[in-house]
């Protein structure tokens, strides 16, 4: 992979504010030739885009198109449709006694904006936020991950040719360049990846007094009971959990439920592992493969923290490791301290309703928490009485392609978030805007000293 020498790295941030300053991001003809031609590329040089995944982490084209080509179309497809919307002062009312008056929220570009991007959805997750900076008019750079070093090279190589590179730009490299990035003073900093990272970017930020968005991980728990089809249930949390082979940050990091669901609900997720996947994994083509040695070295130590109901085999020449449901796993084991981000899924058995409630709680709020349970009153109690980024009822992970569900975490996953108006939002500062005329009138006097008796009665 390419790296942009550290040396250009301020003279490209220099470029991009004298663009903004210039104006050349602000108007709404010059965001929508940038996201129509955004859409181009992705649809012209999809094959590229899908051979970069494929050799990052073994992604299958149907699963490119699904999760981070098409995903990004639609996102395109979205913001295009309601840009003009989104732009659009909000005129809003004032009280009474500030009459007459009128009041506007006018929505303005920050400036530059950094994104700095993660390997596992490492095209969707490079652009979608930008596709936000844009929108709202601002110049932005993306730094794509090292750890996806083709997906980031093509990065490199297209945007620059098909976007706008006075107020665009790509840094290719990974730690000593996003280093030298976040020296820059920047107007937003949109960060995907882990915690550890996200504080040092929070730092980084705080130098400068720059907002910071951080999409960050966590362990996302599963519940289901005994009121659900189990087969059905055991299908879309298998979907979920082994697409990109685990490495998702809304993927179900493991289940819980009493011994009498997990009795049924193992073999179920087997049957569904086996339908998804079929039985020889290794040579399936539709199933992925660990992003680096360090990744799957980390993995493979989880894999003896319970019984294998169904995979436990791997494969360290291609970083391959079966998908995995793992049985009997205690509460303390290492596999249930960090997120997981891999393809192993360990039941958890709970006494019941509470149980599980108290063993959610009790940890890190997680970037999402799934539910299956056709009960309302269980379903009501999972919604106010535990915190997640999203809850979700009945399927996995799609909370993600609704537009006008704002994609984020809280607490340790996160904060901030993003996705169809609410990335316009992200990139935007909500200017209040006042206007008063000026004419004789009563409350000018009001306020205005010497406080008299008579001012204070009106
Ligand atoms: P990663 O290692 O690719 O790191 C992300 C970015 O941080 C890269 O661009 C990298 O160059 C940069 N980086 C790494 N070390 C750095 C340092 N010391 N200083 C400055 N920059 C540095 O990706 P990752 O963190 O392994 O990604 C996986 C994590 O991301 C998981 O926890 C996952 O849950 C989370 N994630 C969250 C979302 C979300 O939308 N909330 C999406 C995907 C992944």
């Amino acid at each position: 992979m390419r790296h942009t020498s550290l040396e250009r790295i301020p003279g490209i941030v220099a470029g991009l504010r004298h663009s903004f300053a210039q104006g050349v991001t602000r108007p709404e003809s010059w965001r929508r030739a940038q996201l129509e031609r955004m859409r181009t590329l992705l649809l012209d040089r999809g094959d590229d885009f899908e051979a970069a995944l494929a050799h990052d982490l073994g992604k299958s084209g149907a699963e490119a198109q699904l999760t981070e080509i098409g995903f990004l179309v639609a996102e395109l497809d979205y913001a295009l449709a309601h840009l003009s919307g989104w732009m659009r002062p909000r005129r809003v009312s004032v009280p009474l006694a500030v009459l007459p008056a009128s009041a506007r929220i006018v929505p303005e570009p920050l400036g530059v904006a950094l994104v700095i991007a993660p390997w596992n959805y490492p095209l969707m997750l490079a652009l979608s936020p930008v596709i936000g900076a844009i929108a709202a008019g601002n110049a932005v750079v993306v730094k794509p991950s090292e750890l996806a070093p083709a997906t980031a090279d093509l990065i490199a190589k297209l945007v620059p040719d098909v976007l706008d590179r006075r107020a665009i730009a790509v840094v290719t490299g990974g730690v000593p360049e996003t280093t030298a990035l976040l020296a820059e003073r920047f107007d937003h900093i949109f960060y995907t990846g882990n915690g550890r990272v996200g504080r040092i970017v929070a730092r980084a930020a705080a130098e400068h007094l720059t907002p910071v968005t951080l999409e960050l991980g966590g362990k996302s728990p599963v519940y289901v009971d005994d009121t659900v089809p189990i087969a059905e249930t055991a299908r879309r949390i298998a979907w979920g959990k082994f697409m990109n082979a685990g490495q998702t940050c809304v993927a179900p990091d493991y289940v819980l439920g009493s011994r009498a669901v997990l009795r049924k609900l193992g073999p179920a997720l087997v049957d569904a592992i086996h339908e998804l996947y079929g039985t020889a994994s290794a040579g399936n083509s539709d199933y992925g493969r660990i992003v680096t040695d360090a990744q799957f070295e980390r993995l493979v130590g989880y894999l003896g923290d319970g019984e294998a109901l169904s995979g436990g085999e791997y494969d360290a020449s291609q970083r391959w490791i079966a998908p995995t449901v793992l049985q009997d796993v205690s509460r303390d084991a290492s596999v249930m301290q960090e997120e997981i981000f891999g393809p192993i899924l360990p039941l958890i058995e709970v006494a019941d309703l509470d149980d599980a409630i108290a063993l959610v709680t009790e940890r890190e709020k997680p970037l999402a928490a799934y539910v299956f349970s056709s009960a309302r009153a269980v379903r009501m109690r999972w919604e106010t009485e535990t915190s997640s980024g999203a809850l979700a009822f009945g399927v996995p992970a799609l909370h993600l392609v609704a537009h006008e569900l704002p994609f984020g975490g809280v607490g340790e996953s996160g904060m901030g978030a993003y996705h169809g108006e609410r990335s316009f939002l992200t990139f935007s500062h909500e200017k209040a805007v006042l206007s008063k005329p000026l004419l004789p009138e009563t409350l000018a006097v009001t306020i205005m000293p010497p406080f008299t008796k008579n001012k204070a009665d009106l």
